[in-house]
């Protein structure tokens, strides 16, 4: 298998990094690359305006459905030229989640509503699967669901809602029966977080940020018309949209440029008469991440090879979310050693120091969010290796 790049490839290469340099404005540039979130809702939706308007909104869609057409291995140079330019990650819960579930399973009303107002930053989605008690083990959700007429009534608590408290609206996993197995009675519903009864209550991070929030349902009143698909085969379409958390997952251009820092960061770093970059001890850890890198990109490239035929990710994603969550901790790890105590300062508004501690502590969520890492373990061990 050549796992080289065509002439056409890095053509098209070539053509979305011209579009970056030119296209992407520098303030939102200069924001990512500061990790300064304080623009965040702004930043990404005009980015996924500007996108939009080049006809580059959603990458990995059907062309029926305003996607690009481009193949497997093109989304692929996109994400990771997109994350090499510090451009802000498009908002993975509209155009990555329910987008395909949409798509898959929704309504034609449902289809021609949602999907332009995703696709055009309208809409800012966010994710209600979790619940406290409801993480790893999601089928044990409690949320309740009661049919009234043309209406569900809705009463409960979702947690760890990232950027939720921006949302316009929210797809949950819903319990409308409580009486067979778990996963025969969960519906999933579409739902605007303008509806009365709904509270937003936002959760104080490690850093000081606040990224993720509880949601709270008091009798709020959903049309039984934003339900995807049928009542109680909610299971299917959340295992789904599961998948589609994982797609791309392993972050191969963020990393690279991680590593790039990291090495620019050793390299002004003095250590006993050289720098820290020249410390051998130091460099074979870093030319150890490195190598790992470049497997996992070789491994990526393979799975995206195997993929391009199917319509979902399969258990290879869980694969990739270790390797990249891992080797993304491992960089941040590795930054914050070179800063030494200097990283005991964060969250200065401005400089390197604060960049690179409050990312390193914002990063610890890697391993546990989208299906903790031992819970990919799991999957290997029963997908792949049949155990
Ligand atoms: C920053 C962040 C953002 C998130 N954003 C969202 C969001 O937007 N929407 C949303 O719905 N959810 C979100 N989540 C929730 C996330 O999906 C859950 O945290 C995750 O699924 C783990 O569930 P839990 O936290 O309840 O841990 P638990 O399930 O209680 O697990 C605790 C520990 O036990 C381990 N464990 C549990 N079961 C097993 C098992 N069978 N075998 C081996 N080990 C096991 C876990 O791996 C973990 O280490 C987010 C989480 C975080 C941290």
């Amino acid at each position: 298998m050549d796992l080289d790049f065509n002439a056409e490839e890095l053509a098209f290469r070539d053509q979305v990094r011209e579009f970056l340099a030119t296209a992407l404005p520098a303030e939102i540039r200069d924001r990512m690359h500061r990790s300064d979130d304080s623009h965040i809702r702004d930043d990404i939706q005009n980015w996924q305006k500007i996108l939009h308007a080049k006809g580059w909104g959603a990458p990995a869609w059907p062309v029926e459905f305003g996607g690009t057409g481009w193949s497997k291995t093109e989304q692929y140079i996109f994400e990771t030229e997109c994350a090499l330019a510090d451009a802000p990650a498009q908002l993975a819960f509209g155009v990555k989640m329910v987008a395909p579930v949409l798509m898959r399973y929704g309504s034609p009303q449902q289809q021609q509503y949602f999907l332009p107002r995703i696709l055009a930053a309208d809409d800012w989605w966010c994710q209600g699967y979790s619940e406290p008690g409801s993480g790893s083990d999601l089928a044990s959700l409690k949320m309740k669901a009661e049919r009234d007429g043309d209406e569900y009534v809705l009463n409960g608590q979702k947690v760890w809602n990232t950027l939720g408290q921006f949302a316009d609206w929210i797809f949950c996993l819903v319990r409308t029966d409580s009486s067979g197995k778990p996963q025969r009675g969960i519906s999933f519903l579409l739902i605007d977080m303008k509806t009365p009864g709904i509270t937003v209550r936002p959760t104080r991070l490690l850093d000081g940020t606040f990224e993720v929030n509880e949601i709270w349902f008091d009798n709020v009143r959903v049309p039984v018309s934003n339900r995807i698909g049928e009542e109680n085969a909610g299971w299917t379409y959340a295992k789904f949209l599961l998948g589609h958390e994982r797609t791309n997952i392993a972050g191969i251009g963020a990393s690279k440029r991680e590593l790039a820092r990291l090495k620019q960061m050793a390299a002004a770093q003095p250590k006993a008469g050289a720098t820290m970059l020249q410390d051998p001890l130091f460099a074979t850890r870093i030319a150890q991440v490195e190598i790992e890198l470049r497997a996992l990109e070789i491994t990526n490239m393979r799975v995206i090879f195997a993929e391009a035929k199917k319509q979902a990710p399969g258990p290879e994603a869980s694969m990739l979310k270790i390797r990249g969550t891992e080797i993304m901790q491992r960089l941040s790890e590795l930054q914050m050693e070179v800063l030494g105590a200097d990283a005991l300062i964060y969250r200065d508004t401005s400089g390197e120091i604060a960049r690179e501690t409050s990312t390193y502590l914002n990063l610890r969520k890697l391993s546990i969010f989208g299906g903790s890492n031992e819970i990919q373990r799991n999957i290997i061990a029963q997908m792949i290796l049949g155990l």
